[in-house]
């Protein structure tokens, strides 16, 4: 009989980024008992990547911003496809997180009066990343494990036991959720290290396990990001929605290949850093899009006087949401005016002096110094597209956090909704914040009211120790799981990513199919002591279920909008803003239906234009703002 460790919790939060150890704090100050498990180290999460800042209308460069501009902005960066209800939270809430990530211990650059600075990003209309020079995401973690240790210690002086309220489970995997009567009853997982197996029984289970992109070959995203939360909640009976929409961060390195892909933070155009091609020029005027125009310079003269005055003048095309400036670098390389290893040249050199990009950008400096040779205080970078992050995720409700199946909750990148089709850089570390707090608060409550004892029963179990010991039994003439998981990332690269079309998202359909039966014959030699290869061929029935998901959606989608471009249909189409793409399982299948998207609230339609909403909404939707704006 295999040996499982059993652990008993009101709530289990499942991934310690931002998100998770958030929701984890809300949780244990609340007073319930709380486990964070985190497949990688302690403090190795996505999170501590980030680079940039944390988007949050303060007002502290410029008094004029306020929450209902960032919920503007947030709303046009996501093409209006964003959950009303999670923008505005989002937006209301993101300065109170921040203020109060100080009172934790956090410390944010200042502006000249004592103020947390804020920067530039694409997008934002004014500065709005509160930031830690470019390395924002490390004292975010930094600080909130630091809350957690202090929790720890209040604990210890209450009980005796460091770990008695709340406790870190670190290189642990879970593999499965258990729903019991269609309530979340816990989850089970192993310990990367041992491999031995390990039970959680809870009531409440907060999925914050972030994001997909190693389903891709160039990705930002380090080895963890399988979609695991994804396909835990669809095998648990939850939904994910807006798959197909994929963010492609414009800039990553391209060079050399053993980096392609590693992110270039946006703070480089934010501080003033510009986009050429190879025949040297400032490409971006050519790819302001009609429903920008207004807000973006058309000269060189203007765009550069805007670092200095911002009021007087538009901003600078390099400074247009993600997926407009990813598109354009595409389109540059295509026409053959790419850089050497293809890209295009992102330029700081020439624009500021040695000492202040090195005090701006010093993750970057070092970046490049290291890994390409390069100085970027004397040469530009060559950069292109790489898979960055997934606005599709767990559908949830927008003030709980809560997903379909009772004692379920989801946060931060692995939910769905708040970004729309598009994320604005910034945007994603106060998502955590705002939503990670809300989750915990939540699912505290809903352990309060849950039915106890919660029990997973033996024969789920069995189920769950079986499944993951199945390739091992295979052994190594299995299909390999480094084949398999090759394959998947070149399909998705190549047929479901930047610029998408019909028969390529049909053939990288049936590919999937393909790769799907071949991962349930997946086989690795060896025991369960540390064995990356058994890891990995556990992590690939996430993979592919999740991209199936993402391929499916893109297909059906017939429009182009955000994170989804469809070559075959370029324009944005208003009657497709108002669906939601959701897929489930009914089986093993992936089922997708459309949604009807919520409906905006008036007293927030009317924050906008109605020449801005004209390029949105469908002569429906219009003739209803009209008739209530009277
Ligand atoms: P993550 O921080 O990704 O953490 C996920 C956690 O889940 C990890 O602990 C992981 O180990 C765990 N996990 C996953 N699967 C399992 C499993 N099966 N079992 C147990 N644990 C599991 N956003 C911004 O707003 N501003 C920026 O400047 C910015 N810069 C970025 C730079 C880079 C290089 C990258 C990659 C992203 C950046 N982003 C930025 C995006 C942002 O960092 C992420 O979207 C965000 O940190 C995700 O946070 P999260 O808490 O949802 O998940």
């Amino acid at each position: 009989m295999t040996n499982i460790e059993r652990h008993n919790y009101d709530v289990v939060v499942i991934g310690a980024g931002g998100a998770g150890l958030r929701a984890a704090i809300e949780a244990r100050l609340a007073g319930k008992k709380t486990a964070i498990i985190s497949k990688s180290l302690f403090g190795k999460a996505h999170t501590v990547m980030a680079e940039g800042g944390a988007a949050a209308a303060m007002g502290n460069v410029n008094s004029r911003d306020n929450w209902m501009v960032h919920f503007r902005d947030t709303m046009r960066g996501g093409k209006f496809l964003n959950n009303f209800r999670m923008a505005e939270l989002h937006a209301k809430e993101a300065p109170d997180r921040i203020w109060e990530l100080e009172t934790y211990g956090a410390l944010f650059d200042r502006t000249k009066d004592g103020k947390i600075s804020q920067r530039n990003f694409g997008g934002h209309e004014y500065p709005r990343l509160a930031h830690v020079g470019d390395r924002t995401g490390l004292e975010l973690i930094r600080t909130l494990q630091q809350k957690i240790v202090s929790l720890q210690q209040e604990d210890f002086a209450a009980t005796g036991n460091y770990e008695s309220r709340i406790r870190v489970f670190a290189e642990t995997t879970i593999t499965e959720l258990f729903v019991e009567n269609d309530r979340i009853t816990g989850c089970f997982g192993y310990y990367r290290e041992s491999g031995e197996f390990v039970l959680f029984e809870a009531p409440a289970v907060v999925l914050a396990t972030g994001g997909i992109g190693r389903s891709f070959k160039v990705t930002s995203n380090s080895w963890e990001y399988t979609g695991d939360g994804h396909a835990l909640a669809l095998r648990a009976g939850a939904a994910l929605i807006n798959m197909e929409f994929v963010q492609f961060h414009p800039t990553g390195m391209v060079w050399p290949p053993s980096v392609k892909g590693i992110l270039v933070t946006e703070s480089v155009r934010g501080d003033g850093g510009v986009l050429r091609n190879s025949e040297g020029k400032r490409f971006m005027f050519d790819y302001v899009p009609d429903v920008f125009r207004k807000q973006y310079a058309e000269t060189e003269e203007e765009a550069d006087r805007w670092y200095t005055d911002p009021d007087n003048n538009r901003r600078p095309p390099e400074l247009l949401p993600r997926d407009e400036v990813a598109r354009a670098i595409n389109a540059e390389v295509k026409a053959g005016r790419g850089s050497p290893a293809g890209g295009v040249f992102l330029d700081v050199s020439t624009r500021m002096p040695a000492e202040v990009i090195i005090k701006r950008l010093p993750s970057m400096h070092h970046q490049f110094k290291e890994l390409a040779d390069v100085d970027i205080t004397k040469q530009p970078m060559e950069v292109g597209p790489t898979c960055h992050y997934v606005m599709g995720g767990v559908e949830v409700d927008p003030d709980t956090e809560a997903a379909a199946v009772s004692g379920l909750f989801a946060v931060g990148e692995v939910s769905g909704g708040m970004h729309g089709s598009n994320r604005l850089g910034g945007n994603s570390l106060s998502d955590l914040l705002v939503f990670g707090k809300r989750a915990g608060e939540y699912a505290a409550r809903y352990a309060d009211e849950a039915a106890r004892p919660v029990k997973v029963s033996p024969a789920a179990v069995n189920a769950a120790v079986e499944t993951a010991l199945a390739p091992l039994g295979r052994g190594e003439g299995g299909e390999s799981p480094y084949a398999l998981q090759s394959e998947l990332q070149q399909t998705m690269n190549d047929l479901v990513g930047i610029i998408r079309r019909r028969s390529e998202l049909e053939e990288s359909l049936a590919r999937l199919a393909d790769l799907k039966e071949r991962i349930k014959k997946v086989g690795v030699g060896g025991g369960r002591r540390y064995n990356p290869g058994w890891h990995l061929a556990l992590d690939l029935r996430n993979m592919v279920i999740v991209s199936e998901c993402t391929a499916k959606a893109a297909l059906e989608r017939e429009e182009s909008r955000g994170g989804h471009t469809r070559e075959d249909f370029p324009k944005m189409d208003p009657s497709w803003r108002r669906v939601n793409l959701v897929c489930s399982l009914r089986g093993e299948d992936v089922q997708l239906e459309r949604k009807p998207l919520p409906k905006m609230r008036p007293e927030l339609m009317e924050l906008f234009d109605r020449a801005e909403l004209s390029k949105y909404l469908t002569d429906e939707e219009l003739a209803e703002f009209d008739a209530l704006a009277g």
